[in-house]
């Protein structure tokens, strides 16, 4: 639960994060699945047994999708296509969440706009 708080107590400054440094190969990841404008990589802190994130390696504007714009449409669904390829290529296909946690109140630690690809376990509702 104070893990909780202090995630609901970050905010969103705009300022760089470390998913840049991802991006930019800077400090390691498990790469899941990338191409020229999405890169997926493993969760450092897994909540199932398959916990991917997948986000724009252009954040343009997106650190949250509350703040999205008209023009964020196309990386939007581009991200949302490549939360399904990641889960055919973790086998959880049949059987996968996908979550967007935006802004302080959803929890948003990360302020680059990123998709939650969760499964390879029972996933329960209503979610926390
Ligand atoms: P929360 O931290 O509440 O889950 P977010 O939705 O912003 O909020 O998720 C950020 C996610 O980024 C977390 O699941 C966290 O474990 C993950 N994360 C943070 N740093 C790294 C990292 N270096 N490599 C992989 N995942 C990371």
């Amino acid at each position: 639960e104070e893990a909780a708080k202090a995630a609901a107590a970050a905010a969103d400054s705009g300022a760089p994060t470390i998913f840049d440094k991802i991006i930019a190969k800077e400090i390691p990841s498990s790469i899941v699945y990338e191409d020229d404008e999405v890169l997926a990589f493993r969760d450092i802190s897994p909540q199932a047994p398959v916990h991917v994130l997948v986000i724009p390696k252009n954040r343009d504007g997106l650190t949250q999708l509350g703040k999205a714009e008209e023009r964020h449409a196309e990386i939007l669904g581009r991200l949302l296509y490549a939360a399904k390829v990641v889960a055919e290529k973790e086998g959880i296909a049949d059987g996968f969440r996908v979550v967007i946690n935006s802004g302080p109140s959803a929890c948003q630690s990360v302020y680059h706009l990123h998709l939650h690809v969760l499964g390879g376990r029972q996933m329960n509702w209503p979610p926390g």
